[in-house]
């Protein structure tokens, strides 16, 4: 029943306002994606969009390279606050995801937190909000509380794997989360160091695994070159 209404309100939807591509403006795909099939196309693949761990996570999905234009949609929706992006994001995601049957294996969906000061400047989550339209296209539950984050952390653009890791101890906490499975959804994940420390807490509380879901994976190798079109790491950075 749930199916058959979010159709019905998808297709209303785009009879109403048509789809239209954030990127270059020409129609977007019915019912109610805004993004032409040409621009999505030439979104570059991961070169690993499907990676076993990093310990302790089970898996980590990113199915797109952090790179041009897909990385515009994230800057808009992160430093601009082009809300409706997260909703092409994160259809684009569902869709990848459940291609691959990956949705069946959780039960609950944890955005990425920021410190609730990072929050209140922003005015939302970026993660929350992918995960909010990961939960809507998949039908999971999105667990916003779940997860907190304790302390703002400096920025970590710029930083090696270890010094991710020391900047973010002790940052994150969790509810109680027994016997769940869950993703966790970041929007760009560089060394995954965010995610497996927010995986460290939430086994701790109690979940029975842990994924991570991402739009976009930055290139290893590039974390350097790949933090200049990041905007300046300034203190509003900290999250
Ligand atoms: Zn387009």
């Amino acid at each position: 029943m749930r199916d058959w209404v979010d159709r019905h309100l998808d297709w209303l939807g785009g009879l109403l306002l048509p789809p239209r591509c954030v990127l270059c403006g020409s129609s977007g795909q019915a019912p109610c994606l805004d993004l032409c099939a040409g621009c999505a196309a030439s979104f570059a693949a991961a070169d690993e969009p499907v990676l076993a761990g990093p310990d302790p996570l089970r898996r980590t999905c990113a199915p797109f390279a952090y790179a041009p234009p897909l990385d515009h949609l994230v800057h808009a929706l992160k430093y601009r606050g082009q809300l409706a992006t997260a909703r092409v994001l994160g259809t684009l995601l569902a869709g990848w995801l459940a291609g691959r049957g990956l949705p069946h294996e959780v039960d609950v969906i944890v955005p990425v937190p920021l410190h609730p000061d990072r929050h209140a400047e922003r005015g939302f989550n970026q993660s929350a909000e992918l995960a909010h339209q990961l939960g809507r296209s998949l039908h999971l539950s999105v667990a916003e509380s779940l997860a907190i984050r304790r302390r703002a952390t400096p920025p970590q653009v710029g930083l090696h794997l270890d010094e991710r890791r020391r900047n973010l101890a002790g940052a994150f906490g969790a509810g109680p989360v027994a016997d769940l499975r869950v993703a966790i959804v970041d929007d760009v994940t560089t060394t995954g160091a965010t995610l497996r420390e927010l995986a460290c807490v939430l086994l701790q509380a109690g979940a029975c695994t842990v994924d991570a879901w991402c739009i976009a994976r930055t290139d290893r190798g590039r974390i350097h070159s790949s933090a200049r079109r990041e905007p300046s790491p300034s203190a509003g950075w900290m999250r």
